[in-house]
């Protein structure tokens, strides 16, 4: 069940739209270019996670890209539109009539019970039919992928893979519009398929001068809870947000919530070989949270152990961030 709301001057709540129905032109060079930018971010129990920062995130993308997108509050009546109507909508399956929300577990197969209070928000803006110069753009709330829930829960089997450039281009190639969030994510699903075929579950990609850089739909994280000479500390890294990556808004969130309850915190650079000795290494991102790695080409990171428990402390960190 998906929902759809147009953001459009002639309906300021919102024109809903059929998610089954054609609804955009086949000129909109969202489709014949992937021109456009979008955000993903999860609602709980119809409340936007993080809506401010991927608000901002959003408008940083458009300002990279020369895209001008419609205000804040424009958006916010339309993920308001779409998240009543997302809650109104029959069931997905077999739950208890009446909200989108409310479903059973058996409804989505997830094996996470909060899974079905939570929905996927996306915001997407595109530079519109050609020649028109309107940006088309839209919110879409959907249910959230069981297989998210289970990465969630089981963990990860992560490849390296090369992204073949080095880690300082960004700066010297504004036109390549790293660190925004287009929709130009085909590599990115590529490399995906890739890992699956090769009997992965996700990819983390490295720079060409052999730098950690980010998944292709996530933050990577890693954790040690002793330092060289094996006495105890708590420090989060995460590899340097200027090697090109997205900035993660999980990341941020998490790093905040982690400096109160104590932890040091540090960004990059990250080699593939600080992964391999970490105590724990996660993927992390606003649908699929906190995953853990459990292994990467093939090395197993950590303990199962220490990972399952720092990735309890670490959730509990997170689901306390707005
Ligand atoms: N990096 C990339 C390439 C992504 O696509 C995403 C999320 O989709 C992230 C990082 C994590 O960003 P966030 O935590 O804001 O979801």
């Amino acid at each position: 069940m998906t929902v759809l709301v147009f953001l459009d001057p002639a309906h300021p709540a919102g024109r809903l739209a059929d998610a089954g129905s054609p609804t955009i032109l086949a000129t909109d060079q969202g489709v014949t270019r992937g021109d456009g930018i979008f955000e993903s971010l999860l609602a709980v129990n119809g409340v936007p996670r993080k809506i401010q920062a991927h608000l901002d995130r959003l408008s940083v993308s458009a300002r990279t890209m020369g895209l001008a997108i419609p205000a804040a509050e424009v958006w916010h009546a339309a993920i308001t539109t779409a998240l009543t109507a997302y809650a109104a909508a029959p069931p997905r399956d077999s739950g208890p009539a009446g909200s989108g929300f409310a479903g059973t577990s058996a409804s989505t197969g997830s094996t996470d019970p909060a899974a079905d209070s939570q929905a996927v928000v996306k915001l997407i803006a595109t530079r519109g039919p050609e020649g028109a110069n309107t940006p088309t753009a839209w919110v879409q709330v959907s249910p959230v992928s069981p297989a998210l829930a289970k990465q969630r829960a089981s963990g990860l089997a992560v490849m390296l893979l090369e992204r073949g450039y080095d880690s300082d281009l960004a700066a010297r190639a504004p036109w390549l519009l790293m660190g925004a969030k287009t929709l130009s994510y085909a590599v990115n699903m590529a490399a995906l398929r890739h890992a699956h075929e090769h009997g992965a579950d996700d990819v983390i990609f490295t720079s060409g001068d052999e730098l950690v850089l980010e998944g292709p739909t996530s933050s990577v994280l890693l954790a040690h809870i002793s330092d060289d000479s094996g006495a105890p500390v708590k420090r989060l890294i995460t590899p340097h947000l200027d090697t090109g990556i997205l900035p993660g808004t999980t990341q941020g969130a998490l790093f905040a919530a982690a400096k109160a309850a104590g932890w040091e915190l540090g960004y990059g650079p990250v080699t593939p070989d600080d992964l391999l000795d970490a105590d724990a290494v996660w993927l992390i991102s606003s649908l699929r949270l906190l995953a853990p790695v459990n292994t990467i080409d093939g090395q197993e990171i950590g303990t199962a152990e220490i990972r399952a428990e720092l990735t309890s402390e670490l959730a509990a960190l997170l689901a306390q961030t707005q």
